[in-house]
């Protein structure tokens, strides 16, 4: 028990991410992050003058960035808000959206965050199973009489709902917001942000993190109906209204223009991934369908625990979850084919070993 830590957070469980090791000897797969470096554009827009602009706060309201993503996805920059990462926009949209009264559902196996979030803010979770499969029952959330957040793909499963499941939870739910989270969306999902115009209680989550190869810059936004969005707003300027910081800023509009750049990559990403799962598939391994940058898999040869450890100790990082229903599995990033065809080697040595 900590002497000072106020009460309400004595029983908090605090989210781990994956490792961040500092010797990066080992082939890095287990937090979803690009293999490729961001658009040359990114690198070209921080010079030195832009360094040296450092001594001034950046916008709060972040207005040529918004600007920028608004045209990118043909809406209004009142129906955009940008964030310390998506996560700072999930943990000011649970703050915003839900509490003990309102609670949230979403699915039991799904992003570790929305559980922490959820203890955090004291807000009543209704954790809804998916089936058998890891498929989302959609009619689950029908008439949910809670705010609804949803990862599409989900994480650490990558099963897509459609847009057509999607529009059927929002449109039974027009009294609660539903969160579609799309941090894997640009991987082979269909985003649901064109449903925003129709539908005033659905917010859209998106990320520099994965796509646009921008995980360390700390960026990503909220695109929805504009009084949801000044709500949101409401509470980001009562918390950090500098949250964006300037070299983001400027990254997150270069990143736009050199968006072909991250198409190409994003689209080598989808073909090392098809070809990674027909390869594991002939090792034996049963996966999930994704349509994420990662792959979840499992072997009966071995527990995903041992997999971890197998190939941690043989210079790969890769994810595992221990969680019920999923404790078999590991959660495997999506690198480069070279970095996929040392992940399969290695992984029939380690089934060799067991
Ligand atoms: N949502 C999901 C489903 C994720 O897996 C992640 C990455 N851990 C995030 C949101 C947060 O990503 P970021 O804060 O880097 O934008």
């Amino acid at each position: 028990m900590s002497r000072f830590l106020s009460e309400r957070f004595e029983k908090l469980k605090a989210y781990v991410p994956g490792e961040q090791p500092r010797n990066m000897s080992y082939i890095k797969l287990n937090t979803n992050e690009s293999p490729y470096p961001p658009a040359p554009q990114v690198v070209e827009a921080l010079t030195a003058k832009e360094l040296n602009d450092l001594r001034l706060y950046s916008d709060p309201e972040c207005r040529l960035l918004r600007m920028a993503l608004a045209d990118y996805y043909a809406v209004s920059a009142e129906n955009i808000m940008v964030g310390n990462g998506s996560d700072e926009i999930l943990s000011f949209a649970f703050m915003a959206y839900c509490d003990k009264k309102e609670g949230v559902s979403y699915p039991d196996i799904s992003y570790g965050f929305y559980p922490v979030y959820s203890d955090l803010y004291g807000i009543s979770k209704c954790e809804i199973p998916l089936r058998d499969d890891f498929t989302i029952c959609t009619e689950d959330y029908y008439n949910a009489g809670t705010t609804i957040v949803i990862a599409n793909p989900n994480a650490p499963t990558g099963i897509c709902l459609s847009i057509a499941d999607i529009e059927s939870i929002v449109k039974t739910n027009p009294n609660n917001v539903v969160l579609i989270d799309e941090a894997y969306i640009d991987f082979g999902g269909e985003s649901c942000i064109p449903l925003t115009e129709k539908y005033d209680n659905l917010l859209v989550v998106q990320t520099y993190s994965k796509s646009r190869s921008l995980a360390g810059a700390r960026l990503g936004y909220a695109i929805g109906n504009a009084e949801l969005i000044a709500d949101l707003d409401k509470l980001r300027c009562s918390t950090n209204p500098y949250n964006i910081n300037r070299l983001t800023l400027l990254a997150g509009r270069a990143a736009l223009t050199g968006q072909a750049y991250s198409d190409i990559n994003n689209f080598e990403i989808i073909r090392t991934r098809e070809y990674t799962t027909e390869k594991l598939k002939e090792l034996g391994f049963k996966l999930t369908d994704s349509k994420a940058n990662f792959i979840f898999a499992r072997h009966q040869k071995l527990e995903g625990k041992d997999l971890y450890q197998g190939l941690r100790e043989r210079g790969i990082l890769v994810r595992h979850f221990d969680k019920p229903r999923i404790t078999d599995f590991v959660r495997i990033t999506v690198g480069t084919k070279e970095q996929m065809d040392t992940l399969l080697n290695t992984l029939k040595v380690v089934l060799t070993d067991a």
